[in-house]
């Protein structure tokens, strides 16, 4: 365990203006914090943030980053508290341990969905800082290589897994490829400790019989250099063995002898000296097609520079070489960690703004904060599959998985069905938002829920999410079987009291089969829907009914748009027409007995009789040949009866339907069709067909409809 003293050592090697004192402060309060705890390998626990501190002096890290790795258990693991810390330490320290705190909190489980969604969690996590990152990684880092001391295998292999998708490709991201190597050769020898060992043995044979072979290529690269004047550091590196793995399992070269598996590097003064020596080399050997990168003049975007070359070296060995500066050299290493620029008494926020490892970062958070493209980002990652995914958070931070294009209504259906069905409206990212608003990546959104509220129709409009349309669909289907069940049953029981039957239950479950409806309740709701009519229910009870004239002659809509003669049996009277003549009603206007009307000659029509007032006349204004001169001839008697259409608005509440039709019935009208126009929540607007005797009769029924409290507007409906 390194100790206290050894820790200031390393610290003061780098920055001779550490602040010993807030440091050694932070030894003892995460020693207390830690107390008797233990680590898996039965160490103290405290000898975790000291080893994950020790580490991080390999990237030069300012006080700040060594006090949080101190600490950064503390919150998670120990009684210690944010302003507890803020208060001993500073703010500063206390958001920096805190931001590690949510980060420890993430819990990646095995499925690649959830992975990927912790991974955004994460990401956003860090944003903050990204010493917190630094943080995590070493302390990742220090986890990987005692990982052995965890007993359970599957713990191990969930740590090893998520350090090789997620924390490996993050420290290579932020350009720390020297983390990024020791974490994903730890996670390859627990996660495929067999290949690890082949690997492993064939590096030990190369290495046998090799033997020199590396130092004399260095040295042949040595007497090159010093011919040509340029002065650099030439070393020879071993490749990790998982990048050797992954070099046999993409067939890319073969390996038989050890050049084949080392890097060798070259580190000069300058920028120039790179492609003096570039020159030197490729004059002295013949290049490896194919393997010449100018990694200066292009870096890959985590700021990493090099040029890389192949060629047939000393002893014609074929070698790989990377030529690069001192400082691209550390970059390499140490990425973002080596833009810590104390001779220029740089802090990190100074250093963040230049540096394309900051760059990347910047761009990479503007894309998660604003894109309305993450394509963009996820382009890169492994987490491709997942762009046509939205992932968003509950106000308590919890993830939501949702597939593009998805609503609010989707979330708070994804949350639970009983949020989606009472939710009334939502907040995104803390603001009032209409319910159809398309969710972006990284939203928090809140769902607003009512016990009032019930799903809306209009919903099924913008909600993608199976779930959601699934709750929608079956909540309109219930609530439309329900009013027309309360409909068709005061319908029917309308329909027995005229023939002067009675109505039973069990009269209707007795008919049942030949309407081939399950229930009493399916049968009415059939009648309130308009597909069977009360009349035929009740003469299915009492066959009788057949046989016996009916009181009021019902005629549905439907036939008052076909034609009846004129003067024939049960036609409708009307002065001044031919008897025998076709007479024609018209959808537009449904003139009843009382209105003003017109007749209009139409070609292989006969007659059509409109109202005076009817918007369709004005069509034959210039044909004044065609008008004819009617009236309904009020001697006729009982010329039966016609069918008026009255808009209704009414409210949605229950038995606001049964009142509509019970008003209707008492008056002596018979409901022949209904049409639902409009649902909203609170209203339904719709069209009601009532047979009449004249337009008296309507206007009564109007009058009654109108003093009703549940009944909003009615008016005669023309067209
Ligand atoms: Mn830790």
């Amino acid at each position: 365990m390194l100790r206290q003293f050894e820790l200031l050592e390393k610290i003061k090697s780098y920055d001779p203006q550490a602040n010993e004192d807030m440091i050694n402060r932070a030894y003892v309060f995460a020693m207390k914090a830690h107390g008797s705890q233990k680590r898996a390998s039965g160490d103290p626990y405290f000898s975790h943030p000291i080893e994950v501190a020790g580490i991080l002096t390999r990237y030069k890290v300012d006080t700040a980053t060594i006090v949080t790795a101190l600490l950064h258990d503390t919150i998670e693991d120990t009684a210690a508290t944010y302003d507890e810390i803020s208060k001993q330490f500073n703010e500063e320290i206390a958001r920096l341990v805190d931001g590690v705190t949510k980060l420890t909190r993430i819990s990646f489980v095995s499925d690649q969905a959830k992975q990927a969604e912790n991974f955004r969690k994460f990401l956003l996590a860090m944003s903050e800082d990204i010493r917190v990152l630094l943080v995590k990684l070493a302390d990742r880092l220090h986890n990987m290589q005692t990982l052995k001391h965890v007993k359970k295998a599957e713990t191990r292999q969930r740590i090893a897994l998520e350090t090789m998708e997620i924390y490996a490709p993050l420290a290579e991201r932020i350009g720390m490829g020297e983390i990024k190597n020791e974490l994903e050769d730890l996670a390859f020898a627990e996660l495929n400790p067999d290949a690890r060992k082949s690997v492993v043995r064939r590096l030990d044979f190369l290495r046998q019989h090799g033997e020199g072979l590396v130092e004399r290529i260095i040295d042949g690269l040595r007497k090159l250099s010093a011919k040509s004047g340029i002065e650099a550091e030439i070393h020879g590196r071993e490749k990790t063995a998982h990048s050797i793995w992954q070099k046999m399992q993409r067939n890319d070269v073969g390996f038989e002898q050890l050049a084949d598996i080392m890097a060798f590097r070259i580190i000069v003064g300058s920028i120039d000296d790179c492609y003096r020596m570039l020159g030197v080399i490729h004059g002295a050997y013949r290049t490896v097609p194919g393997r010449f990168k100018d990694y200066i003049s292009t870096p890959k975007p985590n700021g990493y520079r090099s040029l890389h070359t192949g060629v047939f070296g000393p002893e014609n060995h074929r070698i790989e070489l990377q030529i690069r500066t001192q400082e691209m050299h550390e970059i390499a290493e140490n990425g973002v960690a080596a833009h810590w620029n104390y001779k220029d008494g740089g802090r990190p926020d100074a250093a963040r703004q230049d540096g394309p490892q900051y760059r990347w970062l910047r761009e990479l958070l503007e894309i998660l904060e604003t894109a309305p493209n993450p394509e963009e980002f996820l382009e890169h990652t492994k987490l491709e599959m997942f762009k046509d995914q939205v992932f968003c958070f509950t106000p308590r931070g919890d993830l939501i998985n949702l597939p593009r294009g998805a609503t609010p209504v989707d979330f708070a259906y994804a949350v639970h069905s009983e949020i989606g069905d009472s939710c009334v409206g939502a907040k995104i990212n803390g603001r009032m938002m209409p319910l159809r608003t398309e969710l972006r990546n990284g939203d928090q959104v809140e769902v607003i829920t009512s016990k009032a509220q019930t799903p809306s129709p209009t919903w099924d409009r913008f909600v993608v999410t199976g779930k959601a349309r699934a709750h929608i669909r079956r909540f309109v289907r219930t609530q439309e079987r329900d009013q027309y069940h309360s409909l068709g049953r005061s319908m029917l029981q309308r329909a027995f009291k005229e023939t002067g039957y009675e109505f039973t239950e069990k009269g209707l479950s007795g008919v049942l089969k030949t309407f081939s409806q399950p229930s009493v309740e399916d049968l009415a709701a059939q009648v309130g829907a308009g597909h069977i009519t009360a009349r035929a229910v009740a003469e299915a009870v009492y066959p009788g009914l057949k046989n016996q004239p009916r009181n009021d002659k019902v005629v549905p809509l439907g036939k008052s748009r076909g034609t009846a003669k004129a003067g024939s049996a049960g036609a409708i009277p009307i002065k001044g027409l031919i008897p025998g003549m076709a007479m024609h009603f018209p959808n537009c206007c449904h003139p009843l007995p009382g209105d003003r009307i017109v007749g209009i000659v139409t070609t292989g029509r006969g007659v059509t009789i409109h109202t005076i007032d009817c918007d369709k006349l004005e069509q034959y204004n210039n044909e004044p040949e065609r008008w004819l001169d009617v009236g309904w001839d009020n001697n006729a008697g009982d010329g039966g009866s016609r069918v008026g259409r009255v808009a209704v608005t009414v409210a949605n509440t229950p038995g606001s339907l049964g009142d509509l039709s019970t008003i209707i019935a008492k008056n002596g009208g018979n409901i022949t069709n209904l049409k639902i126009t409009d649902r909203q929540l609170d209203f339904f607007d719709m069209l009601i067909d009532i047979e009449v005797k004249n337009v008296k009769h309507l206007a009564d029924i109007i009058a009654a409809l109108r003093a009703s409290t549940a009944i909003n507007t009615v008016d005669r409906a023309r067209g």
